[in-house]
């Protein structure tokens, strides 16, 4: 992950933030919080809750050491490291931290989790403290829970019209194999579910056959069908009892092996089920190369597949402080964009060396951007390929040497837009920058 420096905070008055202690009662709650109130932690955590919830971050690790205290926030995925705190401020915070989540300030060694609420601007987030002691020293994770809309649907994790249509087009056409792919952390189980509840589900009967040591949420109108793998259970146990229900699309969760791809095969095959599953990949091409990689039964494969699909989470630039460019002919050559139709790109917020230093060198305190809190990115979202298998692409899967260049060379002939040219549609329309779009498609 990559490292970015944010500025420091000044420590002059306090924002308005205020905690809710841990407690059985609002009595013990008070009680909890008037006892770090007067810690000389207390202020300095103050400002580290507010300064990270104003930054929009989700994380903080405190990592004590014999020395100081470094301090990093995540931020839409991403790490950044703040400036070290002195190991005895450290020390005052974190004790006035514990006592508010209800833990024993003395302990530094055993793990121990514990949760306040921070309320700041109108806003309130609970923050789940874990401290365990490590090698070094010690290590502390504040997680902060962010109200987000849920992303329910194709459009709001940032799907284009088009291939939203094409996707659910084909995942409602009865028969056809359809999968999802991404790296993982990289959300596709978001996907998953945003592409099925898109889905006629309320018309023809889903299944989704998944571990119960790894089920997730539901999805309404699709009754989930759980093996436990914790008792040996495999998909196979549960198989003989889904087809007696006979469902219309069947979808299972994790794609990790031949036997479950041929079953998937035979089912698309011979039953004239539409099948759906996941697997970890970069993109969609090699997705299916991993399939091919488990040695299915291959020509069964090719007749089955219909499409995958392929995704990278990215943090979208701030509109408030993103910086626009010319880029040179001989970039937007090299991203295949027309430069009449291009005539600016968008990079994120760095300011230049005259905004941050005055006539005498010393450097200027700048207000951070008040949308994005100073990093030049806000929020996330994604960019998806979707791979739709034709002839061309079919036969190319019946290689008997099949690789990645060979399978993506068909897509490519067969009019299929690459994750990376989905990526630099998005950098030409200023929602990306290249920088972020060459950072994940690196991974
Ligand atoms: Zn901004």
């Amino acid at each position: 992950m990559s490292e970015e420096e944010l500025k420091p905070i000044p420590l002059d008055n306090l924002p308005p933030l205020t905690f809710v202690a841990a407690g059985e009662s609002a009595d013990e709650q008070e009680a909890n919080l008037q006892s770090v109130t007067p810690s000389p932690g207390y202020p300095h955590l103050v400002f580290l809750l507010a300064d990270a919830i104003t930054k929009r971050s989700d994380l903080i690790l405190m990592d004590f050491t014999q020395q100081q205290c470094a301090v990093r926030y995540q931020v839409d995925g991403t790490w950044y490291t703040m400036p070290p705190l002195q190991r005895n401020i450290g020390d005052f915070m974190l004790a006035s931290m514990k006592q508010m989540a209800g833990l024993d300030f003395m302990e530094r060694r055993a793990r121990q989790v514990g949760k306040f609420s921070a309320e700041y601007l109108r806003s309130k987030h609970k923050c789940t403290l874990t401290c365990q002691g490590v090698e070094s020293g010690e290590r502390v994770a504040i997680e902060i829970s962010r109200k987000r809309p849920p992303t329910e649907n194709l459009e709001e994790i940032g799907m284009r019209s088009g291939m939203r249509t094409q996707l659910v087009d084909i995942l409602n056409e009865q028969g056809g194999m359809v999968l999802f792919s991404a790296l993982p952390g990289d959300g596709l189980s978001t996907t998953w579910k945003a592409a099925l509840q898109s889905t006629d589900r309320f018309m023809r009967d889903f299944m989704v056959l998944e571990d119960k040591q790894k089920a997730e949420v539901e999805i309404e109108n699709v009754e989930p069908v759980l093996f436990d793998s914790s008792k040996g259970e495999t998909l196979g146990s549960v198989m003989p009892s889904v087809l007696l229900r006979e469902p219309n699309v069947v979808c299972i969760a994790q794609m990790t092996s031949a036997p479950i791809l041929n079953q998937m095969i035979d089912l698309t095959n011979n039953s004239e089920l539409t099948t759906v599953s996941r697997l970890h990949a970069k993109h969609a091409v090699e997705a299916v190369m991993r399939a091919l990689m488990l040695k299915p039964d291959r020509e069964g494969f090719a007749r089955a597949l219909r499409a995958v699909t392929g995704q990278r989470l990215v943090r979208m630039l701030c509109t408030n402080c993103r910086q626009p460019y010319q880029p040179s002919p001989k970039l937007l050559a090299q991203l295949g964009l027309p430069a009449s139709r291009v005539p600016v790109l968008y990079r994120h917020f760095q300011p230049s060396a005259e905004e941050i230093t005055d006539a005498n060198g010393q450097p200027i305190e700048m207000e951070p951007c008040e949308v994005c809190g100073g990093p030049g990115y806000y929020e996330r979202t994604g960019i998806y390929e979707l791979l739709v298998v034709d002839e061309r692409f079919r036969q190319a899967m019946l290689d008997p040497q099949p690789t990645v260049q060979k399978l993506a060379q068909a897509a490519a002939q067969s009019g299929h837009i690459s994750l990376r040219d989905e990526g630099i549609v998005m950098v030409a329309q200023g929602k990306l920058s290249l920088e972020e779009l060459q950072r994940v498609l690196k991974k």
